[in-house]
């Protein structure tokens, strides 16, 4: 058929894994086009995701400290916000970014095409335009693209439980980080980290908050030891923290929004129904897979949307590749800007004729999770309980901040370094790390380390022999190997 466009690979959406794509393979020589239906790049992590919510728990996390200085001898007394004026902080933040992201683009010679892009054949995309802030409205104007390659990078949005009132005091993390004002009651669905780290920036500026979680434990995947210590600290936000509770009903009154709840267990009892001014549904994202068309290139998509790949982010049609969000979980930026590079290199690798750029493939071994809450929990790898129940014997070494002297001056010692090194039979006791944690301020700055560690397969003794400088949070990652190596006697 006739085409508009031609290219040699097209890149549906702009989001992290989109924009990374499109970059790198036009710094190998690809031409390239990114479809976007909005106006900026970034996808949800730039525009109403990462960055935005970064930037709000950025002024929360001020806000605690400051209120804690009191008992240290210095009181900056109440403090007064000006809920409009941090709005405008956060949209500078936002602008800043997805503007460089642009102006990246324009570099590299990438052309964004603007809009719903759609396939309708194995190597034809048709893009009906959009315009507007929010690129919602269709002009009715289409292209068709032609293409050698494709990558599907449409990402995923926000789960909505089918009972909700369709209600301004009823939003998903977009409609908590637009932060039109602060509710009194704040009710949070979903325990996750999306759910908890806007819970974090509502309560630090006045909401009290309730939380429902179906599970038996808020942020699932962290290790409990972690979590356990998080919750102590946070207990102060919460009025209730509903645990194996499922939320069954609401409806919109006057007053608020009335919620009801039920056990997640057999037999088991739940809270009355309560009433809040704002309902958080934090429950999950959803992945944008049935939306594009995929049938007509012959891509399978799962039940649920997802679509999957193979190691080098190939789809079942071998000339398109998918990543990021839309292949599956974890739903991280950092682990779609990695797939997006392998992409990339593969499909240049296999047009130039470049056997090692076209063997390229994604093996990392782990992927990093960050709550950025206050403090902060980062994870990696194998924790404890996933380590028992896969019958993997392994050695900890648990390092409490409370024998951190950096950490003592910061007046924040509540955080722990965990680590795990595998203490099988075959590993002669100088097992190799197989994950690790931390709680604490600045946690996830630290948790690339550990990520490295375990990429490098080192063990107690390198973790424990590298100097860390002094004093530094930092050094608790070497503590904690010393201790699981048994060479540390000065800690209790
Ligand atoms: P997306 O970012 O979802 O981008 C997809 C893009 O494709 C969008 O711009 C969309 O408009 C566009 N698109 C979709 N369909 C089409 C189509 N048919 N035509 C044209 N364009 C289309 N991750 C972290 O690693 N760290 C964090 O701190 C973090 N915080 C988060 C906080 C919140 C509140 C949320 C919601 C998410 C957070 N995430 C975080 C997750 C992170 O945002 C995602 O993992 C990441 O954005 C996924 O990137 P992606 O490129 O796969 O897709």
């Amino acid at each position: 058929g006739t085409a508009d466009l031609e290219c040699d690979v097209v890149v549906i959406g702009g989001g992290p894994g989109g924009y990374s794509a499109a970059f790198r393979a036009a710094d190998l020589g690809l031409k390239v086009m990114l479809v976007e239906r909005y106006a900026t790049l970034g996808g949800v992590c730039l525009n109403v995701g990462c960055i935005p919510s970064k930037a709000l728990l950025h002024v929360a996390s001020v806000m605690d400290e400051v209120s804690h200085m009191a008992a240290l001898g210095v009181d900056f007394g109440a403090p007064t916000v000006d809920i409009n004026k941090l709005r405008t902080h956060k949209e500078k933040v936002i602008g800043k970014l997805t503007g460089g992201l642009a102006a990246m683009a324009k570099m590299r010679k990438v052309t964004i095409v603007r809009g719903v892009g759609s396939f309708v054949g194995a190597n034809h995309l048709q893009v009906a335009e959009t315009t507007g802030k929010e690129g919602q409205e269709q002009t009715g104007k289409t292209q068709t693209i032609a293409f050698k390659n494709a990558i599907i990078a449409a990402g995923s949005q926000a789960v909505s439980l089918p009972f909700m009132p369709k209600d301004p005091r009823v939003v998903d993390s977009t409609g908590a980080l637009a932060l039109k004002e602060v509710p009194k009651r704040m009710l949070i669905l979903g325990g996750g980290i999306i759910g908890l780290e806007m819970g974090t920036v509502y309560s630090t500026l006045g909401a009290r908050l309730d939380v429902v979680e179906m599970l038996d434990g808020l942020m699932q995947g962290a290790d409990r030891d972690l979590v356990k210590i998080w919750q102590k600290m946070n207990a102060p936000r919460f009025d209730n923290i509903m645990l194996k509770t499922k939320t069954v009903s609401a409806r919109a009154l006057p007053e608020g929004i009335e919620v009801t709840f039920a056990s997640a267990e057999e037999g088991g009892t739940a809270p009355a129904p309560q009433v809040y001014d704002l309902v958080l549904q934090a429950v999950g994202r959803t992945p944008n897979g049935k939306k594009i068309a995929a049938e007509k290139a012959g891509v399978a998509v799962t039940d649920r949307g997802f679509i999957n790949v193979d190691i080098q982010m190939r789809t079942n049609v071998p000339h398109i590749f998918a990543i990021g969000d839309i292949v599956g979980q974890p739903m991280l930026a950092h682990k779609a800007v990695h797939e997006a590079h392998v992409a990339a290199e593969v499909i240049a690798g296999e047009l130039q004729g470049n056997k090692e750029l076209a063997a390229a493939a994604f093996n990392a071994r782990v992927i990093p999770s960050v709550a950025y809450t206050d403090p902060e929990v980062a994870w990696v790898g194998l924790t404890e309980d996933q380590a028992k129940a896969q019958g993997i014997k392994v050695k900890k070494g648990l390092f409490p901040w409370n024998a951190s002297g950096r950490a003592i001056a910061n007046g924040r010692d509540e955080g722990v370094t965990k680590l795990l090194f595998d203490d099988s039979p075959e590993a002669h006791g100088h097992g190799k790390i197989l994950g690790g944690g931390m709680v604490g301020t600045h946690a996830g700055d630290m948790i690339g380390e550990i990520a490295l560690a375990i990429e490098m397969g080192a063990d107690a003794v390198d973790i424990g022999k590298t100097i860390h400088p002094h004093p530094t949070l930092g050094e608790s990652i070497g503590m904690a190997a010393e201790i699981a190596h048994g060479s540390c006697t000065d800690v209790p």
